[in-house]
């Protein structure tokens, strides 16, 4: 399957409110080339390093989403592109976003990164910590950061039950907290294996990579 047909089939799948994100981390130009000629603009990446040299290679029509967990120094590096940054989880990271925002003039928007899946390795807010931590980010003077919504992984479970439960549950938190938070747009949950399960959910953005590109080889 070529990429543009793998996107097409996917995408015939999105009614129009849904985001599909093209995540293309360890795919080289060409493949970002072919999706951008099929009409993908939305791209994800999780390591600063790489988007930022893709950034500078292609298109600037692109939207660059960054859907790793970040790092706290590496921010500076993305602040003057990136448009939406999905694994935020803590306030010191909120409050270096905010700095570098500043510095370019300009809002970043952001995804808290909330952790709904049982797998201890996950990153984000735990859901016993998420009521503080949002009573803590109102109270902060965080001008340039644009708060749009929340982004989850559920487990890696062979269990449908199981994932569906996560989603749900974010879904359940994303819809309360959306009425105190009105920049509140995006519930980005739902990757290659799991994203028709998320939409069922309630999902807006998808974050879809090998369904897309093909599987990932980390050897090279
Ligand atoms: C890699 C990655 C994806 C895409 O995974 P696929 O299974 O290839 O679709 C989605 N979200 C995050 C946070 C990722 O790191």
């Amino acid at each position: 399957m070529s990429i543009q047909k793998n996107l097409l089939e996917i995408q015939s799948k999105l009614s129009e409110d849904v985001v599909l994100i093209a995540v293309s981390k360890t795919k080289p130009i060409s493949a970002l080339e072919e999706a951008y000629r099929a009409g993908q603009r939305v791209f994800g990446e999780n390591k600063v390093q790489e988007m930022v040299e893709k950034w500078q290679a292609l298109p600037k029509d692109i939207h660059w989403h960054m859907i790793g967990h970040v790092q706290r120094n590496k921010i500076k590096y993305m602040a003057e592109f990136v448009e939406l940054i999905h694994g935020v989880d803590s306030i010191k990271t909120l409050k270096e976003i905010n700095k570098q925002a500043l510095k370019h003039n300009r809002k970043i928007s952001v995804l808290l990164q909330v952790k709904i899946a049982r797998e201890e390795s996950k990153f984000g807010i735990p859901l016993e910590e998420l009521e503080d931590f949002m009573s803590n980010v109102k109270t902060m003077e965080l001008n340039n950061v644009n708060f749009q919504g929340f982004m989850g992984m559920a487990s890696n479970d062979p269990s449908q039950d199981i994932v569906r439960e996560e989603f749900s549950i974010l879904k359940q938190l994303y819809d309360q907290y959306r009425k105190e938070f009105t920049t509140f747009e995006y519930l980005s949950m739902g990757m290659s294996g799991d994203y028709l399960l998320a939409l069922d959910q309630g999902s807006n953005m998808i974050r879809v990579g090998s369904a897309i590109f093909g599987l990932r080889n980390y050897s090279i």
